[in-house]
């Protein structure tokens, strides 16, 4: 906490005209092209790692990253009223659902956790209970990676088929409005990696790879 106060007054001090600028436009009123969702763990930054700026990102963070399927929405709100705001009200282009590894959501997916003292993490959890049940009965993209990470690298599937779940998703995606994208965050290496479809695999988001993610976003 101390750490956050002295945070703030540094932010303060440092804050270029620039930045003064652009938060001042930003009162104005909010553009993100992006919905980002990830991980409430706080070694995931988004906004570090993909170097964005005020006005970037919409951010949703949970634990685990995860998204009530449509049929089940209405007993979690939030989530889907970020989806729903975020998409038509703010009218994002793309969706990134990002995970991570060596993330305690999929550790206690896998391990269990004591229900008795955290009975809303393990109802929250079931949200992701599909993922770890592909990977038991032996789906693998990566498997050189944990079982947790492989969870982790599944549900981030997994969520994003919960998304497309929702009718207006359904709509926006088949009128080529929006695009849901799967990313994956290696906390070790800070490295971020996207889901390739066509070879089942999440890749290494370096300069060639970025590229082609572009192309796809300008076609
Ligand atoms: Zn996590």
């Amino acid at each position: 906490m101390k750490k956050l106060i002295q945070g703030i007054v540094d932010f303060r001090k440092n804050l270029t005209q620039e930045r003064r600028e652009l938060f001042g436009k930003l009162a104005m009123g909010q553009k993100p092209d992006t919905l980002f969702i990830a991980c409430s763990d706080s070694r995931v930054v988004p906004n570090l790692f993909a170097s964005t700026n005020p006005g970037d990102l919409f951010v949703l963070r949970n634990i685990g990253n995860l998204i009530p399927p449509f049929s089940c929405s209405c007993q979690d709100d939030s989530a889907a009223a970020v989806i729903e705001f975020s998409t038509l009200s703010l009218n994002v282009s793309d969706i990134v659902v990002c995970g991570h590894s060596e993330c305690a959501a999929m550790l206690a997916l896998s391990k269990g956790i004591d229900t008795l003292s955290c009975p809303h993490l393990e109802s929250w959890l079931k949200y992701g209970k599909e993922a770890l049940d592909k990977v038991k009965e032996g789906l693998v993209i990566n498997p050189a990676l944990s079982e947790s990470n492989q969870i982790s690298q599944v549900n981030v599937l997994q969520q994003m088929e919960h998304i497309k779940s929702y009718p207006f998703i359904k709509d926006r995606l088949e009128k080529k409005q929006l695009r849901v994208h799967g990313w994956w965050f290696d906390i070790a290496q800070a490295d971020v990696y996207c889901y390739e479809q066509n070879i089942n695999q999440f890749v290494l988001i370096d300069e060639k790879e970025a590229e082609q993610i572009l192309n796809r976003l300008s076609t």
